[in-house]
């Protein structure tokens, strides 16, 4: 058996039977952002890692350095910011090859650092490692929580709204963009400017630190986490670990003008980004039907940041199922990133 035949997730089951020393530690383990642990202080600690590797997550040619230190704290710090917390601290392991020239690497942690500071994150430490032949930069970051604040993947509950932060699609419409920069347009040509913001949202990914922090502390929320393969494949996680279903509505979905617009132009459903595309770093959460409104008008207001309501938590025999814009009702298919079988 190979791993292309049973996928990241079946491989993760695996993987991760009898791993603990001391469950009692332990609030949540795999299956969640990030590790919740106690501590011997009133907070818990949130521990995430998460790594690019050169070719499967980048490409030499596509980024620059600087952009790749930056985005790789970035989707660690969306990771702790999906359950409320601050980062803390951060460990760099970082893959080179022989022939990776020093300024090139003094770029990525130019990058690194910057991004850092943005979130008060010391550098702690690291290791540095020759690699054959790709580059990568995998990053372990520390973080903390109250545990009143603490929001997990777990805690979405039947009759709750589902809400999302920002918009859907731009990073995986920005990736097509810059995997074919010859990309044919069938229909009125892409603005410049529209091109820029859809590639800016694939290569600089901004987390939703505030927006979570602010979500968090509101204890409006029942349960909480980054949109990092895709709203289908996301979602159902968040039914997984609640032991619920849900349904979404297709015209609620927000997707920019630029994702509709780029769509538009080379003849695709703006959904398949939206729905299926990876890396947008924004919050997906479940609320009260009473807070959903509650929670819209906190984050707009406080942040400017959009955030629709797009669905509801039903129970788990109900499935997951989406309403098409005919109004047909049907069940959402999980295309969402699964690193085996791409
Ligand atoms: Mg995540």
């Amino acid at each position: 058996m190979k791993l292309e035949d049973i996928g990241e997730f079946s491989l993760i089951k695996k993987i991760t039977k009898d791993i603990f020393v001391d469950k009692s530690m332990v609030i949540a383990g795999v299956g969640d952002d990030v590790a919740v642990i106690k501590t011997k202080s009133e907070k818990y600690s949130l521990l995430t890692c998460d790594i690019l590797i050169e070719g499967t997550h980048f490409k030499r040619e596509t980024i620059t350095p600087y952009q790749l230190g930056k985005k790789a704290i970035a989707i660690n710090v969306s990771d702790i910011a999906a359950k409320g917390g601050i980062p803390n601290q951060a460990l760099i392991s970082i893959g080179l090859t022989k022939d990776t020239k020093v300024k090139y690497v003094e770029e990525i942690y130019r990058g690194i650092k910057e991004e850092a500071k943005k979130f008060n994150i010391d550098i702690v430490g690291g290791n540095t490692a020759l690699s054959k032949d790709k580059i990568f930069v995998d990053i372990f970051l520390i973080g903390e929580i109250e545990p009143e604040f603490l929001l997990l993947r777990s805690g979405a509950k039947t009759g709750d709204k589902i809400l999302v932060t920002g918009n859907l699609g731009d990073s995986s419409a920005g990736l097509e963009i810059i995997e074919n920069p010859d990309i044919k347009f069938k229909g009125i040509k892409l603005e410049m400017r529209y091109k820029n913001n859809l590639k800016i949202a694939h290569l600089n990914p901004c987390p939703r630190f505030v927006e979570g922090k602010i979500i968090a502390k509101s204890k409006l929320a029942h349960s909480m986490m980054d949109i990092s393969d895709g709203l289908s494949g996301d979602l159902t996680k968040i039914c997984e670990a609640s032991g619920v279903g849900a349904i979404i509505w297709e015209d609620k979905i927000p997707i920019s003008k630029e994702t509709l617009a780029f769509a538009k132009s080379i003849k695709k459903s703006p959904l398949n980004f939206a729905l299926h595309g990876g890396e947008d770093y924004e919050l997906l959460l479940t609320s009260p039907p009473e807070n959903a409104n509650l929670i819209i008008q906190k984050i707009q207001g406080k942040t400017k940041t959009k955030v629709t309501e797009l669905g509801e938590i039903k129970d788990k025999e109900f499935g997951i199922k989406i309403v098409k814009t005919d109004g047909r009702i049907m069940p959402l298919n999980t295309y969402g990133w699964d690193h085996f079988r791409m």
